[in-house]
């Protein structure tokens, strides 16, 4: 086994560990492998052991991989910051978008969707921490976006993003997970069916927030060199 794929095992069974001591089903979480600045071959070798689900910050660096993985069954998200520049590759060329955060991208997202290709995934980046600098909408801006992003044709809006500020105590990690959790709950939204929550240092305060998507990049790749 490579040192990848015992990284990977590690994670998978932190992940399972998280679910079940939320009394949430075994393999409720999906894990995305965070595989930005990675060469195609660490992909290549996560996927061998089963990995399927990769997420992507930099368009170019992503088009290039895809060329080079072209014929594995990937699901391609990407969760980096859009230019609307961007937008015509990526509405191409992914699954899943989890870093919407106003409506003029998600426009473009749709209107440049190929028609060959089904409604692409879109979540909806939320600032939970207040800091000016992050991006992501603010938790009341919310049901505005909602509701003109869920009007979008070749859209599918699935849910919410968000990365909070680093917090190393477990409380203060999830509570700004719970604070979002209950604002979509007093939304009408239908389909909505993702929480993109949790990196590798706060999973299981996700986990148990009700995450199904955890992003984890370093703790399978190792440490990224810009
Ligand atoms: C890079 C990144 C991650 C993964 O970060 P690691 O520290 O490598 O685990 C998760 N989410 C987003 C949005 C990222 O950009």
């Amino acid at each position: 086994m490579t040192r990848i794929q015992q990284n990977l095992d590690r994670v998978r069974s932190q992940i399972l560990h998280a679910e079940l001591a939320a009394g949430r089903a075994r393999g409720s979480v999906r894990l995305l492998a965070v595989s930005k600045t990675k060469p195609a071959s660490d992909l290549a070798e996560a996927y061998q052991a089963g990995q399927r689900h990769f997420g992507e910050s930099y368009v170019q660096e992503a088009l290039v991989k895809q060329r080079a993985l072209a014929g594995f069954a990937i699901t391609w998200h990407f969760i980096g910051p859009i230019q609307s520049n961007k937008t015509k590759q990526i509405a191409g060329h992914f699954d899943w978008v989890h870093s919407v955060d106003r409506f003029r991208i998600a426009k473009r997202l749709s209107d440049q969707r190929p028609g060959y290709l089904p409604p692409l995934n879109i979540c909806l980046q939320v600032n939970i921490s207040g800091e000016e600098s992050k991006s992501g909408i603010k938790p009341e801006q919310l049901e505005a976006l909602v509701s003109e992003v869920a009007a979008l044709p070749n859209l599918r809006l699935r849910g919410v993003m968000a990365i909070p500020e680093p917090e190393t105590d477990y409380q203060w990690q999830c509570r700004p997970y719970r604070a979002l959790s209950e604002a979509v709950e007093r939304l009408a939204w239908p389909g909505f069916d993702t929480f993109s929550f949790g990196m590798s240092e706060d999973l299981k305060a996700a986990i148990a927030e009700g995450s199904t998507i955890v992003r984890i990049g370093s703790a399978i790749f190792g440490a990224r060199t810009y």
